[in-house]
């Protein structure tokens, strides 16, 4: 047997994936590493700590394998994070800048008031946010002694956790990244597939130090492992992994992980869409050596209101519990839970939004605030369909979905009541990691289009049972409750 191997380097942990030539998951190793806060609002992450974790999971991975039988290696990562790391010792020049980190805030209010929102919609598809890399990258360029000199010298390069794996492990070799980790930095034009020169000169951003940019199942290079010379054929960020991983190939089909906040993803295949609402545009994986485009919209509080029920108002053991919880009362009536815990993001951006219960009345006990947290992770979701349907003009066809959250039964059914879609959970839930080995497999020519779509095996498909009447009267109250929850605090 012959295999590919994943690695999937996340924000918490580093972990390695054995995939068979017949696409079955035959092993996960997984390492967490320190996660550093220096101040408020900063984040880092050590990048040898990060190099030295995902070797380590993939030599326990392939420890019982001979290396000849890896076909090919595919990477997806967490997306934005930042690394500047000088060329000739391979050493990082400080820590990875990670994408919570809000330290670069006033340097996006910056670029706000130079009036480059609207330049920055049109060519990267990204609103202003330090999330992304460029001021991250601008930071580092500016606050940290030597890099400024080093640049004058051509001996700095800058990457996302993609770049920076591949630097090392192909020995210095390869200095690349492909279409959509360049896209999430906020410096790439994905108009015309390109560094944009204009963002370069705004933010002092030499193009010395930026990686080439290729095709997500491309070569990027070899890792040579005990004499052994494994290509790399495979990389996405980890969302565009997952949308690539679930099999959404065809325009208008959409992902949704149900994690600590949701991302939902809706490949919009060859055209550039911009939206309306707030969503941002990103490059997506293809089959051709041209991207496809994708509209990404994000629920900052999903799972995490989850986490609120256990953990501040400890109301339940165990995420699982709200499962059998919801089941056990009848449906809710104008009961809503509006987990605006950090104001609301898409369509909505209210900042000054908090979170609210609403339609109490003498009888609710605690399964009815359980039931509609729940809810809230279905309502939220709808609330971004809604938008990508508008801005794309294509409709929903079936919600695939992954993420932790995505095992809830009574959750997955009432998100398929209120789409008026299918709701397929597929058998592997890894769909981040398989979407990593699938582009490595297509470049080397174990597998085609038809065998990824054949290998999406559904655990459990969810139908719409209600109507029309009562899925509108369900979230037309979730509507009127999140409105009534706009400019809470504002002064
Ligand atoms: P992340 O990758 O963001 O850490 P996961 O995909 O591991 O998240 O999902 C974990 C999240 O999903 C947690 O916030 C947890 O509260 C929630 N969760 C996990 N299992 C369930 C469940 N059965 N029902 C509802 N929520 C769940």
């Amino acid at each position: 047997m012959k295999y590919i191997v994943a690695l999937d380097q996340g924000t918490t942990s580093s972990r390695a994936l054995l995939i068979d030539e017949n696409g079955k998951l035959k092993g996960i190793q997984q390492k967490e590493f320190k996660q550093i806060y220096p101040k408020q609002g900063w984040v880092e992450h050590d990048p040898n700590e990060i190099l030295s974790t995902q070797i380590q999971v993939f030599e326990e991975l392939v420890s019982s394998i001979s290396p000849e039988d890896i076909i090919s290696i595919g990477i997806t990562n967490q997306r934005e994070t930042t690394v500047i790391w000088d060329s000739e010792t391979g050493k990082p020049l400080y820590n990875a800048i990670v994408w919570q980190d809000k330290r670069t805030s006033n340097i996006c209010d910056q670029m706000k008031k130079d009036e480059l929102e609207s330049y920055v919609k049109e060519n990267t598809g990204l609103v202003i946010d330090s999330y992304f890399s460029a001021t991250k990258i601008k930071w580092i360029i500016d606050n940290v002694e030597g890099v400024k000199s080093k640049i004058k010298e051509n001996k700095v390069l800058f990457g996302t956790i993609d770049s920076w794996l591949i630097y090392n492990i192909t020995s210095f070799n390869n200095h690349v990244t492909d279409y959509t980790n360049a896209s999430r930095t906020m410096i790439y034009n994905i108009k015309k597939l390109e560094w944009d020169n204009e963002l370069l000169n705004y933010l002092e951003i030499p193009k010395s130090i930026l990686p080439r940019v290729i095709n997500s199942s491309s070569e990027f290079g070899h890792f040579t492992y005990k004499g052994i010379k494994i290509p790399i054929n495979g990389v996405a960020g980890d969302q565009q992994a997952a949308l690539f991983g679930q099999a959404c190939f065809e325009d208008g089909m959409v992902k949704n992980t149900y994690g600590t906040g949701c991302f939902l993803l809706m490949n919009t295949g060859k055209n550039f869409k911009l939206s309306n609402n707030g969503l941002i545009s990103t490059l997506a994986c293809s089959f051709d050596n041209k991207p496809n485009y994708a509209l990404e919209g994000s629920v900052f509080i999903a799972g995490a209101a989850i986490q609120w029920l256990r953990d501040s108002l400890k109301i339940i053991n165990k995420a699982s519990d709200t499962e059998k919880i919801a089941l056990s009362i009848e449906k809710l009536e104008d009961i809503y839970v509006v987990p605006a815990f950090a104001g609301l993001g898409a369509p909505y951006w209210d900042m000054y939004s908090r979170g609210a219960i609403f339609g109490l009345t003498r009888d609710t006990g605690k399964e009815h605030i359980i039931k509609a947290t729940l809810e809230s992770l279905a309502y939220q979701t709808k609330d971004i369909i809604d938008v990508m349907e508008k801005d794309s003009g294509l409709k929903l066809t079936s919600l695939k979905v992954d993420g932790g959250a995505c095992m809830n039964n009574y959750l997955m059914q009432f998100q398929s009541d209120l789409l008026d879609s299918e709701v397929n959970r597929p058998e592997i839930i890894e769909t981040t990691a398989m979407g990593a080995g699938y582009l490595a497999g297509l470049k080397s020519n174990i597998w085609d289009k038809d065998q990824i779509i054949k290998n999406q095996k559904i655990d459990r498909s969810f139908n719409s049972k209600i109507g029309k009447m009562e899925r509108e009267m369900m979230y037309n109250g979730w509507k009127k409750a999140v409105n009534r929850t706009f400019n809470w605090i504002e002064k």
